[in-house]
């Protein structure tokens, strides 16, 4: 007989979360905390969502999105999940990028930026300050006319090379474009350049297993490879969540599931008004991504001044279409040493991580898409070739990941990496106007998705979803 993932599981919830990335996972828990009842319910049999590891022969372990978020983490665990968590959350001091504009080193923060700008790329210091001091000071609810490309030009005309420095890591980061409001990039940016770039130290295993028992400790009902079907819909809003073959009732639902697959999938285009159902078919979905996963033998060391996070192009100059094309000429390469898992064995392990386009992999026939995936292996060997002389002979294990694989474990559709754009989170947000309940929490757009982004938008959700309740609860108690 099958396994039932739902055994035990009650009939009612207060909310129920439809998955567990680090949105869902966070909203889950501050609600649980909070005293409401909650079902959180993934379809995978990890939790995690795009923030997952797995497993190889030989005890490596491979992180999927472990490259780097901002010091903002700290704040967040440490009120949202815990202590322990938070004190993990160390900071990566050698982001390299090698190109054949400009080689360096640095901290990725404002005083060594400060420091190149001026010093290595010649900028007028009053420049940078004026740059850095507008980025900082953009916020949400600022125009979004201006794009990222118009805001560089203001301070850094026809520096092709400033460009490169400041949007290449932010592009690979969140597939964000020049063309993209500058808001979507000042917040970003500024985000990192306050402190830096940061890494949970114990790898995202450990992560994961401290959120799930933080959330068993705030009472969450977790449940895994449980793959819901739909939103049921009522005349008052969302009722109940049909999954695996059962009907849960709830006075919530949370989606963590992709943006475009709550509403045409889950609940169907026929529960929203016409203009909403509009307007949500024109938001786009992100870029997805190719990674190449490769462990290091055992014995082999690889010394740190290799950096920990390496931007590297063969590509004259910066432009996203080639970040996107499928002639690869630029890898972010994402080196763990020992120190990411102390408590673990010795390892070193290193990803290779390129924005891709979904239809560049999706119409391959099965030959093709292997072969591919061994090309996209053996270009990137190469390349790795000249940070690690002799890579090839270091390595025991390598394997790829294209966004068919991100499609196939996270159900984004054609495996977008960071959601949707932009404009996703109007609609994100309007969820609630159309159907009574229902929400939305997950990566919507560039400031509402990565690590930081996904779980301060569990937050804001989290308490959207607590007001709800409790007018639903001083409306029933009127009523009684
Ligand atoms: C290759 C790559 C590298 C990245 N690197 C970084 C990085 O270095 N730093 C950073 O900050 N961010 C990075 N990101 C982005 C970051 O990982 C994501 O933005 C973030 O983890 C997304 O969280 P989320 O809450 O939106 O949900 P997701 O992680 O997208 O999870 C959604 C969950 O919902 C589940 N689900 C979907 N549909 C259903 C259903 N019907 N029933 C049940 N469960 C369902 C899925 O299985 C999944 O577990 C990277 C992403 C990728 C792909």
């Amino acid at each position: 007989m099958p396994r039932d993932f739902l055994k035990g599981c009650q009939d009612y919830y207060d909310v129920v979360v439809i998955g567990s990335g680090l949105a869902g996972m966070t909203t889950a828990n501050i609600l649980g905390r909070a005293g409401h009842r909650v079902l959180l319910l993934e379809q995978h049999y990890k939790l995690g969502g795009l923030a997952t590891w797995f497993l190889r022969p030989g005890n490596h372990i491979f992180d999927i999105s472990l490259h780097g978020f901002p010091a903002g983490m700290l704040k967040s665990c440490r009120r949202y999940w815990n202590e322990d968590i938070a004190s993990r959350i160390v900071q990566l001091k050698n982001i390299r990028f090698d190109n054949p504009m400009f080689s360096l080193t640095t901290t990725f923060n404002r005083e060594d930026f400060t420091k190149l700008l001026t010093a290595e790329f010649g900028v007028a210091a009053e420049s940078v300050k004026q740059f850095f001091d507008a980025a900082r000071s953009m916020n949400f609810y600022d125009d979004q006319r201006l794009t990222t490309r118009e805001l560089f030009e203001q301070y850094f005309p026809g520096r092709e090379d400033v460009v490169r420095l400041l949007m290449e890591p932010i592009t690979y980061a969140n597939g964000s474009t020049l063309e993209d409001p500058a808001i979507t990039y000042g917040i970003v940016f500024s985000n990192f350049m306050a402190k830096g770039v940061f890494i949970y130290e114990g790898g995202t295993d450990d992560l994961v297993g401290k959120m799930h028992a933080e959330l068993k400790r705030n009472g969450v009902d977790v449940r895994i490879r449980c793959d819901v079907s739909s939103i049921d819909v009522g005349a008052k809003g969302v009722e109940a969540v049909e999954v695996n073959g059962r009907r849960i009732r709830c006075g919530a639902v949370i989606s963590n599931s992709n943006l475009n697959s709550t509403i045409f999938k889950l609940v169907g285009e026929d529960k929203f008004d016409r203009d909403f159902v509009d307007q949500a078919r024109q938001v786009r979905l992100n870029n997805s991504s190719t990674q190449v996963y490769m462990a290091v033998k055992e014995g082999v060391e690889i010394d740190e001044s290799t950096g920990d996070l390496l931007f590297s192009s063969t590509a004259p100059l910066f432009r996203t279409e080639a970040l996107l094309s499928r002639d690869i000429t630029s890898r972010t390469f994402s080196f763990y040493y020992p120190k990411t898992r102390p408590h673990k064995r010795r390892r070193y392990a290193i990803v290779s991580s390129t924005n891709a386009r979904y239809e560049d992999w999706s119409e391959l026939s099965d030959e093709d898409y292997q072969a591919s995936k061994q090309d996209l292996i053996d270009t990137t060997l190469d390349a790795l070739d000249k940070y690690v002389p002799g890579i090839r002979d270091k390595v025991d294990h390598v394997e790829a990941a294209t966004p068919r694989t991100f499609q196939h474990y996270t159900k984004h559709l054609c495996g977008a990496s960071f959601g949707t754009k932009f404009e996703g989170l109007a609609v994100s947000r309007a969820l609630p106007e159309q159907i009574g309940g229902l929400y939305h929490a997950g990566s919507v757009g560039i400031i509402m998705s990565g690590w930081l982004g996904a779980i301060n938008y569990g937050v804001i959700v989290a308490n959207d979803v607590d007001q709800h309740l409790m007018r639903s609860s001083s409306k029933a108690a009127i009523t009684a």
